[in-house]
């Protein structure tokens, strides 16, 4: 998202500082970028403080791929929590807007459908995922005493299941496995029966989402709802997988991992209302772009 993102705010004529650890992203994302006089980039952990100036700052910082999350949890954590600490004082420092790149996982699995932002959620505090939600739920905790506190303007918004070119290989998440298992003719793991469900989002979408809550009056802090209502199982999505790739894929069925939440989907009205956004992108055409994206690294 973050290469997406930085495209995105050049193209709209502005300078751009972008921030990485490179924990789970690749150079090869932003290379295009680097020379270009309005792009800087730095090599940066936000657990660790940042001084710099800045006017707009957008936090997209933690690894969102199950997998890679928890290989390191504690870090994971720690990312949201003194990474947004550090993000905020910065913001606070500079009088900058600042935006968080929050998360559906902080309805956890939940019992109310489509979600909402005025459910609070059901997360487990201490299974597998919880460095990960609850990381995130303490930031939103952060962005809103900032801003009660300090007044700082903020923007929060909840992403939901979101995809596209650039996501590594290896990612993890359900939608480049079964790309590259298509792709490699390898069978498409499905992790319980399939018939938990997701809502995706293409990532162009997202990204014009995020512009424009950045663009927001001073009033609209969020949280708000980012992502694509349109809902699958998850084998659903296996199957016009196979079908989009041809070969000879296979689903196969795998253990179910803890915690994994049974349904999501976005209840977006107020994206529709407050941003006058929705998603143009319909799933099949977001897969036919990140199909082409996969075909070039992995077959080559
Ligand atoms: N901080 C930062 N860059 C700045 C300003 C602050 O990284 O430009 C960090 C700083 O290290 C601090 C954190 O942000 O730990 C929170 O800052 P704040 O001013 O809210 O807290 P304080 O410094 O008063 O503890
Ligand atoms: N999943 C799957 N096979 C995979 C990867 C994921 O069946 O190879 C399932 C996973 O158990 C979850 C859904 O697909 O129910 C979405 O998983 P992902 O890791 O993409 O994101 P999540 O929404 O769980 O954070």
């Amino acid at each position: 998202m973050g290469s997406h993102l930085c495209d995105r705010l050049l193209k709209n004529g502005a300078d751009v500082l972008c921030v990485d650890n490179f924990y789970s992203g690749t150079r090869d994302n932003i290379i295009h970028l680097i020379g270009s006089p309005h792009f800087e980039l730095v090599r940066h952990d936000i657990t660790f403080p940042l001084y710099v100036e800045v006017d707009e700052i957008y936090n997209l910082a933690c690894p969102a791929s199950p997998i890679h999350y928890q290989w390191d949890p504690v870090q994971t954590t720690k990312t949201s929590v003194h990474g947004a600490i550090n993000m905020l004082g910065l913001a606070k420092r500079t009088k900058a807007k600042i935006f968080q790149a929050s998360t559906s996982e902080v309805y956890g699995d939940p019992e109310v459908h489509p979600q909402e932002e005025s459910y609070w959620g059901r997360v487990n505090p201490i299974g597998i995922r919880s460095c990960y939600d609850e990381g995130k739920r303490c930031a939103e905790t952060l962005f809103f005493d900032y801003h009660r506190q300090h007044n700082l303007e903020i923007k929060v918004a909840r992403i939901f299941n979101t995809f596209g070119p650039r996501m590594h290989p290896n990612d993890g998440r359900v939608v480049s496995n079964f790309i590259v298992q298509a792709l490699q003719g390898k069978n498409i793991t499905i992790y319980g029966d399939g018939s938990q469900t997701r809502s995706f989002c293409y990532v162009d979408d997202l990204i014009e989402g995020f512009v424009r809550l950045m663009a927001s009056k001073n009033d609209v802090t969020g949280p708000i709802n980012l992502g694509n209502p349109d809902e699958f199982t998850i084998k659903q999505l296996g199957e016009i997988v196979i079908q989009m790739v041809g070969g000879k894929s296979k689903l196969v069925f795998e253990t179910l991992p803890q915690d994994d939440p049974k349904q999501r989907k976005p209840d977006i009205s107020l994206a529709k209302t407050t941003l006058d956004w929705e998603p143009q992108i319909k799933l099949k055409d977001g897969l036919e772009k990140t199909i082409e994206h996969f075909r070039k690294i992995v077959l080559k």
